[in-house]
């Protein structure tokens, strides 16, 4: 076992999962670490809004109050649609919000049909 991982971690573990703080002073600088942390918070926000959906879906299919939205985090500008949990200026939160709400009430096929209109 410790065999195994000091062999990984020194050949190309390394390429494939470079370590942060070597990324960092490493190849790109300042961009690599931003591009970094904005994948991690990328990530991040999109496991708290698959489960904000779900608690979302769950309460309107019980007919109870909706959860509380999840706090705005990288872009205040932009509006999060409570429904689908994306974010959009304004001009297209205003449009996209209600068809969105009635495609979550029509159809349970919603994720199909948002790729279609948002792409
Ligand atoms: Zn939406």
């Amino acid at each position: 076992m410790a065999n195994f991982y000091i062999q990984c971690t020194g050949t190309e573990m390394m390429n494939f999962r470079p370590h942060p703080s070597r990324s960092v002073h490493g190849a790109g600088g300042p961009r690599a670490s931003r591009s970094k942390s904005n994948w991690r918070q990328r990530h991040t926000e999109l496991v708290e809004a698959m489960s904000n959906a779900r608690a979302t879906k769950r309460a309107m299919a019980a007919g109870l109050p909706l959860p509380p939205p999840p706090p705005p985090s990288a872009n205040p500008d932009y509006v999060q649609c409570p429904y689908c949990m994306r974010r959009f200026n304004e001009t297209a939160a205003e449009r996209h919000i209600p068809i969105c709400k009635v495609k979550l009430h029509q159809s349970s096929s919603i994720r199909v049909r948002q790729n279609r209109i948002l792409s």
